[in-house]
């Protein structure tokens, strides 16, 4: 049987309330292993806690102040987030980067970028990997992530393969999604093709990105096949091949 991992799934967002223990169950179908909650609220993450209980195997949790969020932040707030975080019930520190697509300002741009090393910080003492989120800003993040080094990934990478091995070259795993499955694909497929395959990594973004044949759709994570039988394809593997590759990248990105 093969075991599908998605590392990146916001399935606690209000686009799955109405029908989300099908979601559920469509993922079980599909032999979705591993689930990683992205939350991007404290509340969130209390909420993540609290279901992730129902399979501890299957089901983790992260929890970041999202880049677009930094400007935002109270010191209460960001109390309760980093007792969150340090619980034993948290698994990842993210999703945090930097997103200048949506941030214009050059002063909130410097908050992202305190946050984002403070939180990469956090992540380094409290033993837990961090997953990047990164717009139009792949320089910065880069650079930041070379100054700050630990274990973490690139969630959603859309930069160039000579990018990509760089983060690789400091031990960075690299997530592809949906975009893969593109028509104009060519950076992910280049990305796939080039990188240290002991780096790749699957996740959906649910509910965003749906890959094809189900693009403009809402995504979830039974979607996960189509993207690693892409990913496959470019590699020249068999689908449970380049599944196990990723199953065995995951547990290792996530050992202590
Ligand atoms: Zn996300």
């Amino acid at each position: 049987m093969i075991n599908y991992i998605d590392t990146h799934a916001h399935i606690l967002s209000k686009e799955f309330e109405d029908d989300f223990e099908d979601v559920l169950l469509r993922a079980d179908q599909a032999n979705i292993a591993k689930i990683m909650i992205i939350t991007l609220d404290n509340d969130e993450t209390r909420r993540a806690i609290e279901f992730a209980q129902r399979d501890k195997n299957k089901y983790m949790v992260a929890c970041g102040i999202f880049p677009c969020d930094t400007s935002e932040v109270s010191e209460a707030y960001w109390q309760e987030y980093e007792t969150l975080a340090r619980s034993d019930d948290v698994d990842c520190v993210g999703e945090i980067g930097l997103d200048y697509y949506w941030e214009k300002d050059e002063e909130k741009r410097e908050i992202q970028r305190e946050y984002f090393i403070k939180q990469i910080e956090l992540a380094k003492e409290i033993n837990k990997p961090f997953l990047v989120h990164s717009r139009d800003a792949i320089q910065d993040t880069f650079d930041i992530m070379k100054q700050h080094r630990h274990k973490g990934l690139m969630h959603c990478y859309s930069g160039t393969k000579e990018m990509a091995i760089e983060f690789t070259k400091l031990g960075y795993y690299i997530a592809l999604g949906g975009a893969i499955t593109f028509k104009n694909a060519r950076h992910s497929i280049e990305v796939c093709e080039t990188i240290d395959e002991n780096y790749l990594l699957s996740e959906t973004d649910c509910p965003y990105m749906a890959p094809v044949p189900k693009r403009g759709q809402r995504n979830e994570p039974s979607n996960i096949p189509y993207i690693v039988k892409k990913m496959a394809e470019v590699k020249g593997y068999d689908e449970e091949k380049m599944a196990s590759i990723i199953y065995n990248n995951w547990m290792r990105f996530l050992e202590k």
